[in-house]
């Protein structure tokens, strides 16, 4: 083979080299084709080649690809802007367009600590997190992420955003079991502010099911409710990092709705753009817009290409065809038939500790005593073998948990375009089943653990 200069994930493995797409499938040069259980990385959310975006791709590049945010703006954008207003809960009306998770998550933060600082508060600064989180990449991104792995390089640059406990109720810290627990988890925020000072907090920020850190762990049904309202009691912005879970990944608009809950500020990624373009967003209420309005008129953040009309037309089609199709109103129903199954495999396989999650974005996580709970050892990179023999039947699997921070286990994610069919998720369930067979043949000869 040809010498690679890309850097890649691995340097000394091989990546296959993809062809094509179309709908759940992907098909790689050699001719083998994967069913893709993980939309990529939970971002080809309405499948591969559909015809409809790639469309709307063609029809925006004929007019124009780039304008400057300082210096026009586009009907895409602004279509766009107004569509997620209509589409998000409450008066989350002011999107702010970026181009990944990352920069949302990021802008998200900022845009909380202006909205103090316009207030005349301008010692609101940390922005509160949890552990077994994960919010992005970039440094202010990861300084909010409870991802011991991510952070490990470069944590004196870090802030020390994670604070909390996240509520893990496979792994409960406290050996209790929700709602009679009283949210134990919830109400460490309490504590973390009184610890820090409230005048110190601009905001509070979490996943509404967690995701690349934890392996799909939604939460019980008061959770949110309950930290919403510390939020509240506290004057501290609450932040949903709704990047893998908006878009309808599970099952509504925003995962926030399915608990009654409706954040300040919300970030937007992954299926925004749903693997066709770049695009990402920091979606703000009125509340936190009022004084930016009144006062210096502008949120302090932007990218060369934010707000990009190439990617707008993208995100548009996208909530388009996901409206024509009644797609978010289906997801419901294809989770639980996906869930039901991944439910009965765990009698079948006695490594299969949890099946979680919510809508499509779900989770196994795999011990190696059902009963004790007890995790493989690290060193044994179960989460790692898992993805990789999945992928030799032709089976993308997302990689999550892994033991990050030394309470969790290993884990994947399942989250297969939205658009997938019945008999689409029974053939995905027969790649699994093939996978854990080899799985279980392997701990049998005494090769996996
Ligand atoms: N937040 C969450 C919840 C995510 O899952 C991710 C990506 N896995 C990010 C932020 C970062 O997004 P990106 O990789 O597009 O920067």
């Amino acid at each position: 083979m040809e010498k690679s200069f890309l850097i890649k994930p691995v340097l000394d493995e091989t990546y296959p080299v993809i062809e094509y797409g179309k709908g759940i499938f992907l098909f790689d040069k050699e001719g083998k084709k994967y069913l893709d259980a993980a939309s990529g990385a939970v971002t080809a959310n309405i499948g591969h080649g559909v015809t409809e975006i790639i469309e709307a791709m063609q029809e925006q590049a004929k007019k124009v690809s780039f304008v400057y945010r300082s210096q026009f703006t586009s009907d895409v954008a602004e279509m766009l802007a107004k569509k997620i207003a209509e589409w998000t809960p409450g008066d989350l009306n002011w999107s702010f367009f970026v181009n990944s998770g990352s920069e949302a998550t990021e802008t998200a933060m900022k845009m909380a600590i202006q909205y103090w600082q316009e207030k005349g508060i301008k010692t609101k600064i940390k922005v509160l997190s949890r552990w077994v989180s994960y919010h992005g990449i970039t440094l202010g991104a990861l300084s909010l992420s409870g991802h011991t792995g991510r952070r490990a390089r470069f944590v004196p640059l870090l802030e020390d955003f994670p604070v909390i406990n996240p509520p893990y109720c496979y792994r409960c810290p406290y050996n209790l079991e929700a709602p009679s627990c009283g949210y134990l988890c919830a109400h460490e925020l309490e504590t973390a502010i009184k610890r820090i000072g409230a005048d110190q907090i601009a905001a509070f920020m979490a996943e509404p099911v967690i995701g690349a850190a934890g392996g799909a762990i939604a939460p019980p049904k008061d959770y949110f409710k309950t930290i919403k309202k510390i939020c509240e009691d506290h004057d501290i912005l609450f932040i949903a990092d709704e990047v893998m879970t908006g878009y309808g990944r599970t099952g509504t608009m925003l995962a926030s709705e399915h608990w009654g809950v409706i954040p300040d500020i919300v970030a937007l990624g992954k299926g925004m753009g749903a693997g066709y373009a770049p695009i990402a967003a920091a979606v703000a209420s009125e509340k936190v817009m009022e004084p930016i309005l009144s006062g210096s008129k502008s949120v302090m953040s932007g990218h060369t290409l934010s707000a990009n009309p190439q990617s707008c037309a993208v995100s548009l089609a996208v909530l388009e065809y996901l409206e024509k199709n009644k797609i978010i109103n289906k997801v419901e129903g294809r989770g639980n038939y996906l869930k039901y199954q991944l439910e009965k495999l765990q009698d079948q396989f006695s490594f299969i500790g949890d099946v979680r999650g919510k809508g499509l974005l779900l989770g196994i996580e795999f011990v190696e005593d059902q009963s004790t709970k007890f995790p493989f050892p690290r060193n044994a990179l179960i989460t790692q073998k898992m993805v990789a023999l999945a992928k030799e039947k032709g089976l993308l699997v997302y990689p999550a948990g892994a033991g990050i921070d030394g309470i969790n286990g290993d884990s994947i994610i399942i989250s297969p375009p939205l658009t997938i069919t019945e008999r689409e998720i029974d053939l995905l369930v027969h790649l699994l089943t093939e996978t854990f067979e080899v799985f279980s043949n392997q701990i049998n000869a005494g090769m996996a653990g």
